[in-house]
């Protein structure tokens, strides 16, 4: 009999298509059976259907029932929209009871028979009617006697004996597969999966291959690739006398599938059903166009084919695995684009730890640049200096970092914070050196007196203990897991140009030093979009002449100093035209407040003093009377190219006469010159202005020419206001989201770690700004810049430099606004670029 029913629908090769309200498991099964793949009986019952019956409105059993062989035993799988959703598991034996216990005893033999029985009453007892497990504890015998006590044990528990009637013992699996998905705990461990709230579960009733019994008997699961490498691989396992997934569980007696020189395997034991398999598998990977995972039943010989699910992977393994369903023609370079995760793809550019290694978990904090790494604690970055020297990869552990720990951290192999959040200087430069980062791990207590972090689990690690971070997962883990190392293959190559030609908005890296900007090629970005020239300048040759240059009391005292600084900042700007050989590289200006170039503890202070041949007192006094409230709000940025204006000078000459340095080598060169923090349109006049003066005298000295552009980042909430004033006198605008977010919360980015946690859990914000661009707030500020740039300067070049051009949604809100790049630290380019392909597609 055929239901008309479209809620509870038999699966035939000509049977409409199943609605996406009957689940994913029953989509497949009728695809599979339309490949007239030896699928048995299954009817599959929709969403709304299965809502009805968890409301006690329970289906018609004898119409059910009447579309299947009224000898065959039944199981009933879940079928939500996405598996990882999770459901309740399968219910296998439905039908057993006395009557066929008999029946099946001649058929298939008295042990069989039994097993079925026993399983069934069993897994009934647990799930369906939520009796004690323990209860069959006891139960060592799995013939009949073992059956008889488990029925004992049933009714005695139960306080009713085991339900005869294969009608109502399917009634109440449905109900309780219904119940169950509806209930509190299944219905929050989904919505955490990304799961919405109101997401339906479809149920699958299909007859049964028992894989028990006669003749060769048992199942087993397969797939055609390793799931953690994504190469071609049978992989499974198959068992004797067994049903569902056993095979997986019993490693020690179950069988290889292909032939294998560790053991036995299906391939020798049934070698025609062995090689069906494998073609069916094939076939199902080309007409489903997807790596699938099968699972299979062997009835006296006959193959039966139960359900497929697509294969479990790793990233690397979703990689190759698209990657190779292009090379077999299987499907597009565009699919296999849209089909990677973006997020994943950071996971392949870092050493991680191995999916199954075994994590002992000591700290907590933010995840604020992937990647792990394993060493030794120090606490300093004197000593992650000194343990480098001595060849032993340390951690770097620090209450917050500090330009001045940079060095440090280019020693260490990673970098552990208390403070800070997602844009505080740890994160910003971890994520910009590809170095894992944990942030904020307020709950690690870090002793620097003693030394000793306080674990959450109590427990106290010393310097020099060995503890390996994960700043993928933003966790600290005891020792040395395993690792695998990262994956810049063939197959990832291929992805990514896949997804460049798709892409329409540029790609470009943050990157401030040749090591970054090397990266940044590796990973094809199309230009640097910012280069932080104040991290040039914590190289111990350089901070002296730095804090001499913040000391001068004269112009001529200052003047010395930047020129001692002139030759080294030209060296660099040379370099990093070098390597990027003609790309663009926007440089930005001076930055920060100048005090944070300042020593801050005694022995810094006497060795300043001794290099400008004044009093320890002198210098204090002189380092307290630069304190500022606020630093961030104070005297910085372009306030200080006005106030101070030779370092601007000296930093535009450095850059000018490297790029006619650079030019002669190579591809010619146009630098591009970024002006921070502004907020008006005067300063963008008054400085223009001084930089034009010094690519006069440049071109005057060299005899030589070249062109600049001049532009502004915007990210004071005045500068979106009034960009319509602003961008006449520059060549482009370049949004700084990082700022901008701190300036139009009104909340600083180094302190936000520490609430940020809670402000998330409780849904104050649903994301953290520093991560995910406001699209309401900030954003709105963004669109209302680009508009009123564009209006008063239709050409001018727009783009994002702030952490959130790394970010996917970020990247679709540029898009969507018009800007013509977005940059971001250089290990995000690959996410950058797969993600901004996707919009496009
Ligand atoms: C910004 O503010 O967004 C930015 C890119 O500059 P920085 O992070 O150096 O302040
Ligand atoms: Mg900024």
């Amino acid at each position: 009999a055929f239901s008309e029913d479209p809620d509870v629908t038999l699966i035939t090769p000509t049977a409409p298509m199943a609605t996406p309200t009957h689940g994913g498991r029953a989509k497949c099964l009728q695809r599979l059976v339309r490949l007239d793949l030896p699928v048995p009986r299954t009817v599959a019952l929709s969403f709304a259907e299965v809502h009805r019956i968890a409301a006690g409105q329970m289906p018609d059993m004898a119409a059910l029932l009447a579309h299947f062989d009224p000898e065959a035993l039944l199981c009933v799988r879940p079928s939500s929209e996405d598996p990882d959703w999770g459901g309740p598991g399968a219910v296998l034996n439905i039908g057993m009871n006395d009557a066929r216990y008999v029946a099946l005893t001649e058929s298939i033999g008295h042990e069989a028979s039994a097993s079925l029985y026993m399983r069934f009453v069993q897994g009934y007892a647990v799930h369906i009617a939520r009796l004690d497990p323990d209860l069959f504890d006891e139960i060592e015998d799995v013939g009949q006697a073992g059956l008889s006590a488990a029925l004992a044990a049933y009714e005695e528990e139960a306080e009713e004996a085991f339900p005869q009637d294969p009608a109502v013992q399917l009634r109440e699996v449905l109900r309780s597969m219904a119940r169950a998905w509806e209930g509190t705990s299944a219905r929050l461990l989904r919505q955490a999966k990304g799961a919405p709230v109101d997401a339906g579960l479809g149920l699958v009733v299909q007859e049964m291959a028992p894989g028990l019994g006669k003749g060769e008997c048992g199942s087993g699961v397969l797939q055609l690739v390793d799931s953690d490498t994504g190469l071609p691989q049978v992989t499974g396992r198959y068992l004797s006398q067994s049903q569902g997934r056993e095979a997986l569980k019993h490693r020690n007696t179950s069988l290889f599938l292909e032939k294998d020189p560790r053991g036995p395997s299906l391939e020798e034991l049934a070698p025609e059903a062995f090689a069906q398999l494998k073609a069916h598998t094939e076939l199902m990977r080309r007409k489903l166009r997807a790596e699938m995972q099968i699972e299979f039943t062997i009835q006296n010989g006959q193959l039966h084919i139960l359900d497929g699910v697509r294969v479990v992977r790793s990233s690397r393994a979703a990689v190759r695995i698209a990657v190779r369903l292009v090379e077999d023609g299987i499907i597009s370079p565009q699919e296999a684009v849209m089909r990677i995760e973006p997020g994943a793809i950071s996971e392949l550019l870092h050493r991680q730890v191995a999916p199954g290694a075994d994590r002992r978990v000591i700290g907590r904090g933010i995840a604020a640049s992937p990647g792990a790494a394993t060493g030794r604690i120090v606490f300093s970055s004197a000593e992650a200096l000194a343990s480098t020297s001595r060849g032993e990869s340390c951690i770097l552990v620090r209450r917050e970092t500090s330009p001045e720990d940079i060095r440090g951290m280019h020693a260490a192999v990673a970098v552990l914070t208390e403070r800070g959040g997602m844009t505080s200087h740890a994160a910003v430069i971890g994520r910009g050196m590809g170095l894992p980062c944990v942030v904020g791990a307020a709950r690690m207590k870090i002793d620097l007196q003693r030394k000793t972090i306080l674990a959450e689990n109590g427990s106290t690690f010393r310097e020099g203990d060995v503890v390996t971070l994960d700043g993928t997962a933003g966790e600290v883990l005891e020792g040395s897991p395993e690792m695998v190392e990262a994956a810049l293959d063939d197959a990832f190559q291929k992805l990514m140009g896949w997804a460049d030609d798709a892409r329409d908005i540029g790609v470009r890296a943050n990157a401030d030093t040749p090591a970054d900007a090397a990266t940044a090629r590796r990973f094809m970005a199309q230009g640097i979009g910012l280069c932080r020239t104040e991290h040039m300048f914590f190289e111990a040759d350089r901070i002296t002449p730095m804090r001499e240059m913040i000391f001068a009391d004269a112009p001529e005292d200052r003047q010395a100093a930047l020129a001692m600084l002139l030759p080294m900042q030209r060296a660099d700007f040379t370099e990093l035209f070098r390597i990027m050989e003609g790309l663009p590289v926007c440089i930005r200006l001076f930055d920060p407040p100048l005090h944070e170039f300042l020593p801050t503890d005694r022995a810094g202070l006497r060795d300043l003093a001794e290099a400008l041949d004044l009093p320890v007192s002198d210098v204090t006094r002189r380092v307290e009377s630069m304190g500022e409230y606020n630093p961030m709000l104070g005297l910085r940025g372009v306030r200080l190219g006005i106030t101070v204006p030779e370092i601007y000078d000296m930093q535009a000459r450095a850059i000018f006469e490297a790029t006619l340095d650079a030019s002669r080598e190579g591809a010619p060169v146009v630098p591009e010159i970024m002006l921070p923090l502004v907020s008006a349109n005067r300063e963008v006049e008054l400085l223009r202005s001084r930089i034009d003066a010094v690519a006069a005298a440049v071109r005057a000295e060299r005899g030589r020419n070249f062109t600049y552009r001049l532009g502004v980042m915007v990210e004071t909430p005045r500068a979106c206001l009034r960009a319509d004033e602003i961008a006449p006198h520059c060549q482009f605008l370049s949004f700084g989201t990082n700022d901008l977010t701190q300036m139009t919360y009104g909340l600083s980015r180094d302190d936000a770690g520490r609430f940020m946690g809670d402000y998330v859990q409780q849904g104050v914000f649903n994301e953290d700004p520093f991560h995910v661009l406001d699209l309401d707030g900030v954003g709105e500020l963004v669109a209302i810049g680009v508009e009123r740039g564009r209006s008063s300067n239709p050409g001018v070049t727009l783009s994002i430099c702030g952490e959130h051009g790394g970010n996917p949604e970020s990247i679709a809100f540029c898009r969507a606004v018009g800007m013509t790049y977005v940059s971001c630290s250089p290990f995000r380019v690959p996410v950058a670029r797969l993600a901004a392909a996707q919009f496009a597609l």
